[in-house]
């Protein structure tokens, strides 16, 4: 059974491993020219993918490409003295089994986990797909596969040419993100550093691995703003006149704009499609189901969304319509929880006042302050809640009763 996947990031990758580990044949096309490894940013991994990267055997060296960013310092705006958050502690209260890295380190591990088996076609995209899955490249020729998935983010293209109107079914969460790549003398190894005010977050970080620090903007707007997706330009004005007059520091991080090598603005918005699947063709990740960037474990809900995928075509013998049901079926809870989740963290992340930016940066100090066992306790009273990711189950495909 021929399966395309379009997309080779994060869960193009996982998916693909899988496909091929039950014996299929898999073909990944990919718009960039090859596996990106510039810009991007710092992911979560949380328990069940923790375990899934695991089962690939590629734990041990996700572990060691760790961003290791364990301690935070917090300035509120309009107040000198700034605030030290314990990382680690904080993150130990949220999941058992959690690690952050690059999502370029990331992709790079899972897509060397598989590529022996998998043909990569890099610099091309889909164009049409037809009802029997006749596909068309920009480049390539066209080639009939039994399967097409749409593992392309976002803004998926297999999401645009399959689902119509339904493709554009998103919730605005009423803030914008961007992400900047500035020079590493910028900042520290180990250490977030994080100007917060009402209605606006702007952070640089780096890491070991990294030969540059970037720099996280987090804003809120009432309305969504007026902008082309590729005007960065436009982008960066709206990103200065948010940030107009915050700290000299991030005045300074402003000031890397002209000339910094990746820039990344997009809108804190929701995928709100009720089912991935049409026809033959079926969406994993971001593509399907994106929480929202950065403000839900998306990156935790893409890989166990890409290993549950492959393992229910498998458990199915290749019938795609028993096994995209039963996908959807087990996503199903996992993916509306993340979103409830993802509203309410778009809410608190950046809060509206002043009061809510002592709230939040004192509830940091405290949760560091206390004693970890503490933190874990009182958090794990709210499984519905924080610790989500860490409760979702992976199930066993090499048993024969899932
Ligand atoms: C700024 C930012 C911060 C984030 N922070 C976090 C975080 O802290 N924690 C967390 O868990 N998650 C975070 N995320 C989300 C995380 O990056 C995604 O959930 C994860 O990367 C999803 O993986 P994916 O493979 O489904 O999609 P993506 O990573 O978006 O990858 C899609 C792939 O498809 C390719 N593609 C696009 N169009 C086409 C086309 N036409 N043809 C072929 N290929 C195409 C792209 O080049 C890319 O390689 C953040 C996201 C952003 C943008």
């Amino acid at each position: 059974m021929r399966i395309l996947i379009s997309g080779a990031s994060i869960s193009g990758p996982v998916l693909a491993y899988w496909l091929t580990r039950y014996g299929f044949e898999v073909t990944v096309v990919e718009r960039a020219p090859a596996l990106r490894k510039t810009g991007g940013h710092a992911v979560d991994l949380f328990r069940p993918a923790m375990e899934i990267s695991e089962k690939m055997g590629v734990l041990p060296r996700i572990e060691a490409l760790a961003t290791g960013t364990d301690t935070g310092t917090i300035y509120r705006e309009g107040t000198q003295r700034p605030v030290r958050v314990d990382i680690t502690k904080a993150v130990g209260a949220i999941s058992d089994r959690h690690v952050e890295i690059m999502r370029d380190d990331l992709s790079e591990a899972y897509y060397d986990a598989g590529r022996d088996h998998v043909e990569y076609l890099f610099g091309d995209s889909i164009t049409a797909i037809s009802r029997d899955v006749e596909v068309t490249f920009e480049h390539a020729a066209p080639r009939r596969f039994d399967v097409v998935i749409g593992a392309d983010g976002l803004h998926s293209n297999v999401r645009r040419l399959v689902f119509g109107d339904d493709a554009g079914r998103t919730q605005f969460l009423g803030g914008y993100l961007a992400v900047m790549s500035v020079p590493k003398t910028l900042a520290h190894d180990g250490e977030m550093i994080s100007h917060i005010g009402a209605g606006r977050l702007a952070a640089i970080y780096t890491a070991q691995p990294l030969d540059d620090a970037r720099v996280v903007f987090l804003f809120r707007t009432e309305k969504e703003l007026e902008y082309h997706y590729r005007d960065a330009l436009r982008q960066q004005e709206l990103l200065r006149a948010a940030f107009a007059g915050m700290h000299p520091q991030v005045d300074g991080w402003l000031g890397e704009l002209d000339r910094t090598p990746a820039f990344y603005f997009d809108s804190i918005t929701q995928l709100q499609l009720d089912t991935w699947s049409r026809g033959r063709v079926t969406l994993v990740g971001d593509a399907g189901y994106c929480p929202a960037p950065a403000v839900g474990g998306s990156t935790s809900l893409s890989v166990l969304g890409a290993y549950v995928l492959a393992g229910e075509l498998a458990q199915a013998g290749g019938d795609h319509e028993r096994a995209f049901a039963s996908y959807e079926r087990k996503m199903g809870e996992p993916v509306r929880r993340s979103r409830a989740l993802a509203r309410g963290v778009a809410k608190s992340l950046v809060p509206r006042s002043r009061a809510g930016v002592w709230a939040l940066t004192r509830g940091a100090q405290l949760i560091s302050l206390l004693p970890a066992g503490l933190t874990k306790a009182v958090a794990r009273l709210n499984t519905k809640g924080v610790r989500l990711y860490d409760s979702m189950p992976v199930p066993d495909y090499t048993r024969a009763d899932v």
